[in-house]
């Protein structure tokens, strides 16, 4: 029989760096259950790899809470997970700056074995909100689109000629590290001066921050992203200056983006910009200044991701279905 919309058929798990989301998806992208835990922080030393474990475990767990809710079976229904960072097409996790005890582990494997089953997809978190938004976001029906998720750092996914771009070893769209100035801050890749140093949440306070520390932000407004747009949305002056520097940086990143993918849409998604669409106009506006060619092209649509905090989840979900076909 096939199932309609209101039967679950794939679980699909957002492992981030503080919290696990798990989501039912039913074929037509409906969510129809989800569950929202912390990320285990402590060291359970007594196997393999440490963080690895704990965290594969808790995953383990929320999706076999998760499956009986809906009547899926956690050793047979489609499962996939999305990880936060870089994974190799083995499924580890080679380099994760917001996951770091977890590097060099195989959370699908881990969690496989703890569910009973062999079949678990998993990929990098941007790739799956990527998919998902390909599917039934946002991109669905673009051959070319190109995410770009702002969060504490920038994660970002390519979208060319209808399919996910992977790369070689599965590391493409590692789009926050494209370096922006040699001269810049220090970056947790190793890295200086890279993209997400200026353009992401990160590079909201490094902005304010400075800004504060030549007197051209008050405190209040340097405080955080949040009291940062808060402050440019009541006309703060000096705070709407930060944002416009931000929304130059970001345009500037995606015009290097554009140079490489000739994209047709970018997507602008991830917790820094909820309810604070207010970047995409002046974004576009210096997008069409910086992009090679601008004032002869017609440039990318810029738009906001349309389903937010699930999209890592609904991707793993769709990628734990077609890893089970
Ligand atoms: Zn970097």
């Amino acid at each position: 029989m096939r199932a309609t919309s209101t039967e679950a058929t794939s679980i699909g798990v957002d492992v981030g760096g503080t919290k696990i989301l798990s989501v039912a998806l039913s074929p037509t992208g409906a969510i129809l259950a989800r569950k929202k835990i912390p990320t285990p922080q402590q060291i359970d030393s007594a196997i393999g790899n440490p963080v690895g474990s704990s965290v594969a475990a808790a995953v383990a767990e929320t999706v076999a809470v998760l499956a009986a809710e809906v009547g899926l079976s956690p050793t047979t229904c489609a499962l996939g997970l999305g990880v936060p960072g870089m994974v190799d097409h083995s499924g580890t996790l080679i380099f994760a700056p917001n996951l770091h005890g977890a590097i060099g582990a195989n959370i699908a494997h881990l969690v496989g074995d703890r569910l009973n089953r062999a079949e678990v997809g998993v990929d990098n978190d941007a790739n799956c909100a990527a998919v998902a938004e390909h599917h039934f976001g946002a991109a669905r029906g673009v051959d070319h689109a190109l995410l770009v998720t702002l969060g504490t750092g920038i994660g970002g996914a390519a979208i060319i000629n209808g399919q996910l771009l992977r790369g070689a070893h599965g590391f493409a769209g590692e789009f926050g590290h494209l370096m922006v100035d040699p001269a810049g801050p220090a970056c947790p890749c190793g890295g200086k001066g890279c993209l997400e140093r200026y353009a992401s949440g990160a590079g909201l306070r490094h902005l304010s921050t400075e800004a504060a520390a030549k007197g051209e932000l008050s405190p209040e407004a340097a405080e955080s992203p949040e009291s940062l747009f808060n402050a440019a949305k009541s006309g703060e002056h000096d705070a709407l200056a930060v944002v416009d520097r931000f929304c130059w940086w970001l345009a500037r990143g995606i015009a290097n983006l554009c140079a490489c993918f000739d994209p047709e849409l970018v997507l602008l998604g991830g917790g820094v910009l909820e309810g604070h669409e207010i970047v995409l106009g002046p974004t576009s506006q210096y997008l069409r200044d910086e992009l090679e060619g601008g004032q002869h092209r017609t440039p990318p649509r810029l738009e906001a991701t349309a389903l937010g905090p699930d999209a890592g989840a609904v991707g793993a979900a769709l990628l734990g279905e077609r890893t089970k076909r």
